[in-house]
């Protein structure tokens, strides 16, 4: 028999599951109205591919992935899209964000599916892509895309596959029931997990306190390949974190700060193995998924089948929700989920649990007191953090000490908050400062890059007037060369010169007119002119041996004949000298 491992610390919450386990997985049916909010997963949200007014099919794309951490969205039922707009969506911050509103038409008409009819004959690249075109993300809670895990680092390879059917909070069982109804789909799940991984042994880890998941599980695995263990392990919260499993099944350790991929492991939970088989075998897109309503707040819990984008009230109304029992809505579990804003919100891809609890099941907590420094939070951190030193950081804005002792390593199971007889918070302080970390380090990341930006542009500006100083100086040498030639050749054939040259004259002119008698002046005037003169028959003689352009030529004729017109002018003009 295998050995299993143990991780340090965790706790035992009181279970409450067997409310939601006396009756099996109800198809919650199709909703007036559905809501997708257009980022489901962790990364970029999806692009819409749809206009308000377009009639959509079930399964249709309505939204692209957007980026390499992102995947699309469909349409979970058909009917016309009746708003792109923002709505509230189920976040701990109660915020709105943009989502596709489709009016459903109660026909739940599919659009055409295309599965394959057998994983082997294809790559497991053409399988990532039909996984990520399905828009699959994890469903145990994080949402990450499943293609890109899958993908794993390039180079890395596979050792052992970790299919993780732990379902540690103390109300969820969307994942138990799921093992109990549907072993074999995930057993086939996994034979294409296999497929595209080539892990050398895959481990299905369960808590005992799932026996019937664990028989359905073991049966259908008698008949799987080699190299495949149903291994179940003494419950404890919380073991299903990745790195808790990781450790319990195999003894090894992620390193801080590290991935599963970096010792060799990928892990994928129960409801994601489903997806993959229903998007490869069947074609169908990632559209609905297995939530657990319960709490004393409910008539009667279960699980649900729910098409994606469900209003929860609509679920909880299924399930005998009575309002004036409850005292808050929580997505998840009470451990590690959120109070929700409204009853109205959607279920989304990682909806796992609705908990609609009564005042006396989950009272409000009482006042947070001093820490007593008793040191109960770190004997039940499964991360081996120090709680309470984080919690002094966190309450100074202490961000590299926080770093330094591993804030993110902490998974924010709350086992710390739980064993607190102070009362405190602590989880709550490290989720405040996990977001403040991660928004400075994105707030200086656009800093560097818009400095980056800033620098190239001024290298670029300097690099362009350098570029247009070589060419400035390289026609003023064109320019003194052609002068240094002309001057050789004689300053006739130089416009330049002659210009220059003729002011000189018209200076030296003027300069002397000043002594010169009005016949001495008129003469000088007729002399000047009629050197013009020459000069522009001589240029007008060389445009036409040359064959110059008929403009240039028709210019020369006119200078020319205004010239004779000025000499004829100026001779008719000038003063005769006296004769006496
Ligand atoms: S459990 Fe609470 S009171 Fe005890 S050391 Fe930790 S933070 Fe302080
Ligand atoms: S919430 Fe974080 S610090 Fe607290 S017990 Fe869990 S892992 Fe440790």
């Amino acid at each position: 028999m295998r050995r299993v491992f143990d991780f340090h610390g965790g706790i035992h919450p009181a279970e409450n599951k067997q409310q939601s386990l006396t009756r099996g997985i109800r198809q919650a049916g199709v909703p007036e109205q559905l809501t997708l909010p257009l980022s489901q997963h962790i990364g970029a949200p999806a692009q819409p591919v749809v206009a308000v007014g377009e009639q959509v099919l079930k399964g249709q794309l309505i939204a692209e992935a957007r980026g390499h951490v992102s995947v699309p969205l469909h349409a979970p039922s058909s009917g016309v899209v009746a708003a792109i707009a923002e709505r509230p969506i189920p976040h701990p911050s109660g915020y709105s964000a943009k989502c596709i509103v489709i009016d459903c038409d109660g026909r739940d008409q599919w659009a055409p599916l295309h599965g394959v009819a057998d994983y082997r004959d294809h790559e497991p690249t053409q399988l990532l892509e039909r996984i990520r075109a399905a828009g699959i993300a994890g469903l145990g809670g994080a949402g990450f895309p499943t293609a890109i895990k899958l993908a794993g680092k390039p180079g890395a390879s596979i050792r052992t596959l970790i299919i993780n059917g732990t379902e540690c909070e103390p109300y969820i069982t969307a994942d138990d029931i799921l093992m109990r109804e549907r072993a074999g789909d995930i057993l086939a799940g996994i034979a294409i997990l296999r497929h595209i991984l080539h892990p050398e042994q895959v481990l299905i880890g369960v808590e005992d306190n799932k026996p019937e998941a664990i028989a359905a599980l073991r049966s259908a695995a008698a008949d799987a390949e080699p190299g495949l263990e149903v291994i179940a392990f003494p419950t404890k919260y919380p073991s299903g974190g990745e790195k808790q499993l990781i450790e319990i099944l195999t003894g090894l350790q992620v390193p801080s700060g590290g991935l599963p991929a970096d010792i060799g492991i990928v892990c994928q939970n129960i409801g994601t193995v489903v997806a993959v088989r229903d998007a490869i075998v069947d074609g169908r897109p990632l559209i609905s998924r297995i939530t657990t309503v319960t709490g004393e707040a409910v008539a009667a819990p279960q699980n649900f089948e729910v098409l994606l984008g469900t209003p929860m009230q609509y679920l909880l109304d299924l399930a005998g929700f009575q309002p004036e029992h409850c005292l808050r809505l929580i997505m998840g579990g009470p451990m590690m989920g959120f109070t929700l804003a409204s009853a109205a919100v959607p279920v989304v891809k990682t909806t796992n649990c609705i908990l609609a609890p009564s005042a006396s099941e989950l009272p409000p907590p009482p006042p947070a007191q001093a820490c007593i420094r008793c040191g109960l939070c770190a004997q039940a951190c499964p991360a081996s953090l120090l709680p309470q030193q984080l919690f002094w950081f966190a309450q100074g804005k202490e961000v590299e000490k926080l770093e330094q002792h591993n804030l993110f390593d902490c998974i924010e199971c709350g086992a710390c908050s739980w064993v607190c007889p102070s009362h405190i918070p602590l989880v709550q302080y490290y989720r405040a400062s996990k977001a403040e970390i991660l928004q400075q380090r994105h707030d200086h990341e656009k800093a560097e890059q818009a400095r980056l930006r800033f620098e190239a542009r001024q290298a670029r500006i300097v690099r362009e007037e350098q570029e247009r100083e070589a060419m400035r100086a390289a026609r003023k040498a064109a320019a003194e060369q052609r002068a240094r030639q002309a001057a050789a050749k004689g300053s006739e054939d130089d416009p330049v010169q002659a210009a220059i040259e003729r002011a000189k004259a018209k200076k030296a002119a003027q300069q002397s007119g000043d002594a010169a008698t009005p016949e001495q002046q008129a003469a000088a005037q007729l002399d000047a002119l009629r050197q013009r003169l020459e000069k522009s028959e001589q240029r007008l003689a060389e445009g036409r041996a040359a064959g110059e352009q008929e403009k240039i030529l028709v210019a020369l004729e006119a200078t020319v004949q205004r010239l004779r017109e000025k000499i004829a002018a100026a001779e008719a003009a000038a003063p005769q000298p006296e004769t006496h």
